[in-house]
């Protein structure tokens, strides 16, 4: 008798005629589950060390849980209850519903790049750089993929094979492997550090200038600061040193504070106040919209970004098109609270208060409502917390890490932090809608970490 283990695994066609598996043709196709059902297959054969074979149904579950598992890391929209209103890893600005009715208009066919009034070819782009210059008062615009890529750009285009001369304390490091020297390197530009980390003079740049300068960078420091014996040199004054040497200053703001007073953030119109030749800015920081990288400023070197072969290779999608024309257009009317970013910034501890109240008072027990802080974050205002009021969830007897693990898999997922072995829901960045599905999730989450907790047996 022939009791090799092998011969009762059951085969492929079964395994593929199994009702589970074949519904998931459907939606991954033919290929794609044969593929995995092979491995699967494979994978138990391998396995078999005089173990029983595994049956069709445990071979089916495994097909559908490696098919889940390729698509567990598509997006999906969350709940952000940290009240990290830029989280870069939550995609920073959430969008307003104008930006998103763009993008649904967009969507199709649109005139990214057609003349309506023509019937001839249009230029992508020129409408949200006709927005730019009306809202900053600059002679130029144009608009990239992202203010990386519009740095890139603007040193590969003005730079290339020159010297750029940048504070030692402005050689910042922005999440997501973003480095001022890198960037140069890539650009193809020899980078000039001057002065110190604390402190840089006005004389370190003169000094620094040779024939073999092609610009001067000023960087924003975004997400830190330096505090005590420190100096730099005002915008105006390098704006000045470069005009005497003839050549360009460009000035990376980072967060796109278009105007207007926020903790210590820069503001474009200032930087083009004190004359800087190109500011350059984020889409997706303070200004509220989608990731793009802005340039405004004169229109002889925004003419020059423009026509560089990396500029078409940076350029940006017609969904983020349409998402900036109707961020910039809500920046023009002035209606900032249409800002899902703006709207979260201001709110204050008073308004928070009563919806963090209700939701303290619908989880009962293990929540309390108390004072603390949230974060501007996406490397905005560095060190400055913005006053909020927090609920605190006592996750005991379960663990903290348990009840976040639960939130992250509700639907949709809920994600919060924690903090001394609480699990801390700030509502800043939770738009009110979402206040009550939010206490559900929350209520079924604290159900759910207790349930799964090892069960205790009690011998007395
Ligand atoms: C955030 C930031 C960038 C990078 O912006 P992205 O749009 O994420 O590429 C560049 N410079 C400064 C100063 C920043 O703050």
């Amino acid at each position: 008798m022939n009791t090799d283990p092998r011969r009762a695994l059951p085969k492929m066609d079964a395994l593929l005629a199994h009702p589970d598996v074949s519904a998931r043709r459907r939606t991954w196709g033919h290929d794609a589950v044969a593929d995995t059902a092979r491995k699967v297959l494979a994978n138990a054969r391998s396995n078999l060390k005089g173990d029983p074979a595994p049956s069709l149904d445990q071979l089916a579950a495994n097909v559908s849980k490696e098919l889940d598992g390729l698509a567990a890391g598509r997006l999906r929209g969350v709940i952000n209850a940290t009240g990290v209103v830029l989280h870069t890893n939550l995609g920073r600005a959430p969008l307003s519903r104008a930006a998103r009715e763009a993008i649904e208009a967009a969507a199709g066919y649109s005139t990214v790049e057609f003349d309506l009034r023509t019937g001839g070819r249009g230029k992508r782009g020129t409408a949200v750089n006709a927005l730019l210059r009306t809202l900053t008062g600059a002679p130029a615009g144009l608009v990239v993929n992202n203010a990386a890529a519009a740095l890139m750009l603007t040193l590969g285009a003005l730079a290339r094979g020159g010297e750029v001369v940048v504070s030692r304390g402005e050689l910042v490091e922005i999440g997501g492997e973003f480095r001022i020297p890198a960037i140069m390197q890539a650009a193809g530009v020899d980078l000039v550090e001057v002065g110190t980390t604390n402190r840089t003079h006005l004389s370190d740049y003169a000094n620094a200038i040779t024939d073999r300068t092609a610009l001067l960078l000023v960087v924003h420091t975004s997400n830190y600061r330096i505090e005590g014996f420190t100096a730099r040199p005002g915008l105006d004054a390098l704006v000045r040193l470069a005009r005497e040497h003839s050549i360009p200053l460009v000035h990376d703001v980072g967060s796109g504070l278009v105007s207007g007073a926020l903790g210590d953030e820069p503001t474009v119109l200032e930087s083009l106040r004190e004359d800087a030749d190109l500011v350059i800015f984020s889409g997706d920081k303070l200004l509220g919209g989608p990731q793009a990288g802005l340039v405004v400023g004169r229109a002889e070197l925004v003419g020059r970004l423009a026509r560089h072969p990396i500029a078409r290779a940076v350029r940006i999608d017609k969904l983020t098109l349409a998402a900036l024309e109707a961020t910039l257009m809500t920046h023009l009317a002035g209606t900032l609270d249409d800002l899902p970013v703006w709207r979260a910034l201001r709110l204050t501890p008073e308004e928070i208060r009563p919806r963090a109240e209700s939701l303290a008072q619908r989880l009962g027990g293990p929540a309390i409502v108390r004072e603390g802080t949230s974060m501007a974050g996406g490397g905005s205002l560095p060190g400055e917390g913005l006053p909020s009021i927090l609920v605190e969830i006592d996750p005991r007897p379960a663990r903290e890490k348990t009840l976040l693990e639960r939130l992250r898999a509700a639907e949709p997922p809920v994600i919060a932090r924690m903090e001394k072995g609480r699990v801390i829901v700030d509502l800043r960045t939770v738009p009110v809608e979402q206040d009550e599905e939010l206490s559900r999730i929350i209520q079924n989450a604290l159900k759910e970490s207790l349930e799964s907790l090892p069960e205790k047996r009690d011998k007395c």
